[in-house]
């Protein structure tokens, strides 16, 4: 029996992969439940903030755009940079692409997998339904998951673990944020999530305020009409930086990696969305500190202790602190992966080291999407970059397991 491609995750990356799969007709099972971390893991209500032309999921053949499901569904088209995406709208876009090109999705987890030495190689995946089954390659398009980033100095206030009833959460664990209406919240991070997560509290009738570290650091981006028209388009905007890093991947992994990991940190880094800016002047309030030394509880509300600009010492409290403090790639969280298989991964600073078409350093062993984005760049983040990854991958895949 001819082995298939296993394809772990069913969000934007492992449904593109799967589609390009699936039109050179290899063989693929695909793991998932699609378009998870946008439904779960995402606030009801969300824009977002990539434009409708930076929101496709990278088919084979066309008529798979974000602008071909309006159509279908009969909704409004999204086409212009000032057509701004619902969620909802881009989950219901996921699930029809899904529908569409990668029928088969199994909504299981893959709880392991490992190498096989004998037998002509391979890997040996475990599902949770107990069901044991070798595939020829395996790529891992896991995204977000498991990879919730909560610093220390906040996760000492939640010994148990984040969570949305404690006094600390994560913002992924986020999604309907009424639970805190005629609370005091406070959120910490200066990004989209944290700035959107604010607006979308405080119009749910928290009291909300926004703790960032860093003067300045709670900004917006200009709308289309004001970005400066001499420099090249890209997805995220007009700059040349975005430009070659959006159209021009293909070098990114030979650069040093102390560059390649700060430009995945800062390039496209923490800044609100334009629309944002009136929905949130006005309804949430701002601390701009030096650093937030350490979070407490008392009587089962948490406090931060934060060092201000000026050197002194102020004391922050809530009924509740969504930390938006975003993901971190560690291969050590994704415990899946059998634990051999990880020891022999090349990894760079608990990130994949990935070669040309995605493949990581054991042969048949892939990585798409966010673990993918230090050796290929910032547009890996985010929806767009299928577009760059999924026929590379497929190319390289079918060359080497085809
Ligand atoms: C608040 C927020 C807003 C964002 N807004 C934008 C935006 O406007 N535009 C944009 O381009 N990007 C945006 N992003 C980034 C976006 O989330 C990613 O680009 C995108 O979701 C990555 O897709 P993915 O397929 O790699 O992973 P995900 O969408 O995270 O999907 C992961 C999949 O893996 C599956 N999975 C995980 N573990 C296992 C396992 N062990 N076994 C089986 N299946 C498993 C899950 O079930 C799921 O199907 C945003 C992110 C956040 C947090």
């Amino acid at each position: 029996m001819i082995q298939p491609v296993a394809v772990i995750g069913a969000g934007p990356f492992g449904l593109s992969t799967a589609a390009h799969l699936r039109a050179r007709g290899i063989p693929v099972r695909v793991f998932g439940d699609p378009m998870v971390s946008w439904r779960d893991h995402m606030p009801a209500g969300m824009l977002l903030k990539s434009t409708p032309v930076a929101s496709n999921i990278d088919a084979p053949q066309r008529g798979h755009d974000l602008v071909d499901y309006c159509d279908a569904a009969g909704t409004p088209r999204l086409v212009t940079d000032e057509d701004i995406i619902p969620v909802e709208t881009f989950i219901a876009y996921g699930e029809w692409f899904q529908q569409k090109l990668v029928p088969e999705v199994e909504r299981v987890r893959v709880v392991s997998v490992d190498r096989r030495t004998a037998d002509g190689g391979g890997f040996e995946l475990k599902l949770d339904s107990g069901e044991l089954f070798t595939a020829r390659a395996v790529v891992v398009a896991t995204g977000l998951s498991g990879l919730a980033h909560l610093p220390p100095e906040l996760a000492v206030a939640a010994p148990d673990g984040p969570t949305p009833t404690g006094p600390v959460s994560h913002s992924s664990q986020q999604h309907d944020l009424s639970r805190y209406s005629g609370k005091d919240l406070i959120v910490v991070g200066a990004g989209q999530s944290a700035l959107e997560t604010a607006v979308l509290a405080a119009e749910a009738g928290a009291r909300v305020r926004v703790v960032a570290r860093g003067q300045g650091s709670v900004a917006f981006g200009e709308p289309p009409w004001k970005q400066p028209r001499l420099r090249p388009e890209s997805p995220f905007g007009r700059a040349w930086s975005l430009w070659a890093l959006s159209y021009y991947p293909h070098p990114y992994r030979h650069l040093p990696a102390q560059l390649r990991h700060y430009l995945v940190r800062r390039v496209l880094g923490p800044l609100g969305a334009w629309w944002l800016r009136d929905r949130f002047e006005g309804n949430v309030r701002v601390s701009e500190v030096g650093r937030i030394l350490r979070a407490d509880t008392a009587d089962g509300h948490p406090a931060l202790s934060v060092l201000t600009h000026t050197g002194r010492t102020d004391r922050l409290s809530a009924d509740h602190v969504i930390a938006a403090t975003g993901y971190r790639v560690d291969l050590a969280a994704m415990d899946f992966l059998g634990h051999e298989l990880r020891t022999e991964l090349a990894v760079s600073r608990g990130t994949p080291k990935l070669g040309a078409g995605y493949v990581s350093s054991v042969p048949g062993l892939y990585f798409t999407g966010l673990p993918s984005a230090a050796s290929y760049g910032p547009v890996m983040r985010f929806v767009c970059g299928t577009e760059f990854a999924s026929p590379r991958l497929v190319r390289h895949l079918a060359a080497a397991h085809g």
